[in-house]
């Protein structure tokens, strides 16, 4: 059976230029390219191999498996590699062996790497939580966490590397006290007599914003797809292009209940287009947008008016969000249509749209 004509092309130098800008501007502060959900729907693996051709020295993977994959991908031990998320069994021998860094939120994940641990020792980035309540020790159980973590690396099985959190990048004054709870938490792990190489806070958002959340390393995974993660800007007015267009063709031409004509292109909502875009969003027929009112299984209906209707033909090529260069949406566009994020679009969009890269 044949893919049909839907395919999400992946621009590779629109994701330099995107990893270009962002370490200009964060500089000296270095950039994780987070390449959690296969890279937000971008293929983890050939991001992966094209972050680190550009240079890019430290990769996010949130769980071990996604490290692991990376690592079996050919992604070398020049890179690191950070993991954080971790099922009840995880493997710690796995990470150890594969030199893979693990953030760790608890004493008995520090006991459990510990006690994996072979001939290398893991390197930890401790977590401390600064409000999120989303991983990360509590304030409260910090103190303990560093004792367990310098207790495991005097013993030889660990490495105590880096100290992070994540932070919801919701507001300013939010944020603003995250820092301090993060700053406070770090004061006190030093005065306990640990030492980190590096100190990691913020993601997208802040960290193309605020110097001051930078530390040594910004972790960012929508920004590198070209994805604003702020309210009412375009991808180019913060400096970033789309790295993922979305395209199909006009499959039929036909005529609505209301009469009016309608093009059938063929990639609903098995093909990432969600239900919800009815009535909300366009997409570019002919450089034109063109209301789409209708999201099926395998399909959506768009709308086309009298006037030019006429001139849009089976076969013709249909952008469904990109870059906005052909009159289309842009992805960010469409979530604000829709409610929803631009990351949760692209990272949808299942593996049965077949991913074709451009450079
Ligand atoms: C997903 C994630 C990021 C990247 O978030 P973006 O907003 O996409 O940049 C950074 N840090 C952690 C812990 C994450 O889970």
């Amino acid at each position: 059976m044949s893919a049909g004509p839907t395919e999400a092309v992946v621009d590779l130098r629109a994701f330099r230029a995107n990893l270009d800008h962002i370490r200009r501007v964060i500089a000296p502060a270095r950039l994780m390219v987070v390449l959690k959900a296969d890279a937000y729907g971008h293929g983890r693996l050939r991001m992966a191999r094209a972050a680190v051709a550009a240079g890019i020295t430290d990769l996010g993977a949130l769980d071990l498996d996604t490290a692991l994959a990376l690592r079996a991908g050919g992604i070398g031990e020049q890179v690191r590699l950070l993991a954080w998320l971790y099922p009840p069994e995880e493997d710690f021998a796995a990470a150890a062996e594969a030199r893979v860094d693990l953030g760790v939120s608890s004493v008995e994940e520090v006991r459990r790497i510990a006690a994996a641990a072979g001939s290398v020792a893991s390197r930890l980035h401790l977590k401390i939580d600064t409000g999120l309540n989303r991983n990360g020790a509590r304030a409260e159980d910090w103190p303990a966490l560093v004792r367990a973590a310098l207790e495991a690396q005097a013993a030889g099985s660990v490495e105590v590397h880096g100290v992070w959190t994540h932070i919801a990048e919701a507001s300013e004054e939010d944020d603003t006290i995250a820092l301090q709870r993060f700053e406070h938490a770090v004061r006190e792990a030093e005065a306990l007599g640990a030492r980190f190489a590096v100190r990691h806070l913020a993601a997208s958002s802040a960290g193309l914003r605020r110097a001051d959340v930078r530390f040594e390393m910004v972790r960012m995974g929508g920004h590198c797809w070209g994805i604003p993660s702020f309210d009412g800007v375009t991808p180019r007015e913060i400096g970033l292009e789309p790295v993922l267009t979305l395209r199909s063709e006009v499959s039929a031409i036909r005529t609505g209940a209301d009469g009016g004509p309608r093009a059938v292109v063929p990639a609903g909502y098995a093909q990432g287009v969600p239900v919800v875009a009815a009535g909300r969003v366009s997409v570019s027929v002919r450089g034109r947008r063109r209301p789409v009112l209708e999201v099926h299984r395998d399909r959506i209906e768009i709308g086309l008016d009298g006037a030019d209707g006429g001139d849009v033909r089976r076969g013709d090529p249909v952008v469904l969000f990109g870059t906005g260069d052909s009159g289309e949406q842009t992805v960010r566009e469409w979530g604000d249509a829709i409610g929803t994020l631009g990351d949760e679009i692209v990272t949808r969009i299942p593996a049965r749209v077949p991913r074709r890269y451009v450079d």
